[in-house]
């Protein structure tokens, strides 16, 4: 579903991803993990293309694009991309002057042209699939960080994307409102979604991630199921990272 393989970025002289090898399986959930600096969003944003990576093959479901510093990479071949894989970030994103309803249904209208009416059925039913049947026409500031990111991901969802791409989707919340997107985003894992999450919620990761991925450095630095990274890991550079979150 998703295949990564030489991937390097760079921004100015310095090289962020040094080379990173990762396959994504459909149905999967992959969950990534490192120290602050370490790669993590610049991978995901590689990805769907937010960022254009410098060298190395990206391949979404069926959209491969192979990359070297002198590729001049086509609008027309990153809207496949685009398509492919949803993106919850860390801040919602949400449109502030658009009601919840809206919010979901934009993407569908100006993306994929759909009639008002089929958008509104979609976004209703995505909306309740994460629990805000009662929200629908209020604004992103009338709702807790917690309702704002599940508005989020309802709208990545709509989308019917073939994978999401989770961006610290927790990191902006209070620490009562996280439990509430994490089991969003568990019931995903559980209905077969292919997904990449980038988090700091180690409990989180250990119960939802098929696989687990420690970036280091721009590299992929270890990578197992959630008892191999968390309870026999020999790699000394992630025995420190775990130790130092406690
Ligand atoms: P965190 O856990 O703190 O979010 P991360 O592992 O997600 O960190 P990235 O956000 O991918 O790390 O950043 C890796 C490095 O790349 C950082 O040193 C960052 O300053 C640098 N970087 C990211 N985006 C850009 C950019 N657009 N221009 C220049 N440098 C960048």
């Amino acid at each position: 579903m998703i295949e990564v393989s030489g991937l390097k970025k760079r921004f100015h002289d310095v090289e962020i991803l040094k080379g990173i090898d990762l396959q994504v399986n459909q149905g999967e959930t992959v969950v990534v993990i490192g120290p602050s600096g370490s790669g993590k969003t610049t991978l995901l944003r590689c990805i769907n293309l937010l960022e254009i990576p410098t060298s190395g093959t990206i391949r979404v479901s069926d959209s491969e694009i192979h990359f070297n510093p002198d590729t001049k990479v086509r609008i027309k071949e990153i809207i496949p991309f685009r398509r492919n894989s949803g993106m919850v970030f860390q801040g919602y994103n949400l449109f502030p002057h658009m009601t919840v309803i809206q919010n979901v249904m934009e993407g569908l209208i100006t993306v994929l042209k759909w009639p008002k009416q089929k958008a509104l059925e979609r976004a209703t039913q995505m909306l309740s699939k994460v629990g805000l049947s009662d929200k629908l026409d209020a604004y992103p500031h009338q709702l807790s960080g917690g309702q704002q990111q599940r508005v989020g991901i309802a709208r990545a969802m709509a989308m019917n994307p073939h994978v999401i791409l989770f961006d610290e989707p927790t990191s902006a919340l209070d620490p009562e409102l996280v439990g509430e997107v994490l089991t969003v985003i568990k019931n995903l894992a559980d209905e077969g979604m292919t997904m990449v999450v980038v988090t700091h919620e180690m409990g989180f990761a250990r119960e939802v991630a098929d696989r687990v991925v420690f970036m280091d450095g721009g590299v992929i630095a270890a990578e197992g199921s959630p008892e191999e990274i968390f309870d026999n890991t020999t790699n000394e550079r992630l025995r420190l990272f775990l130790r130092k979150l406690g």
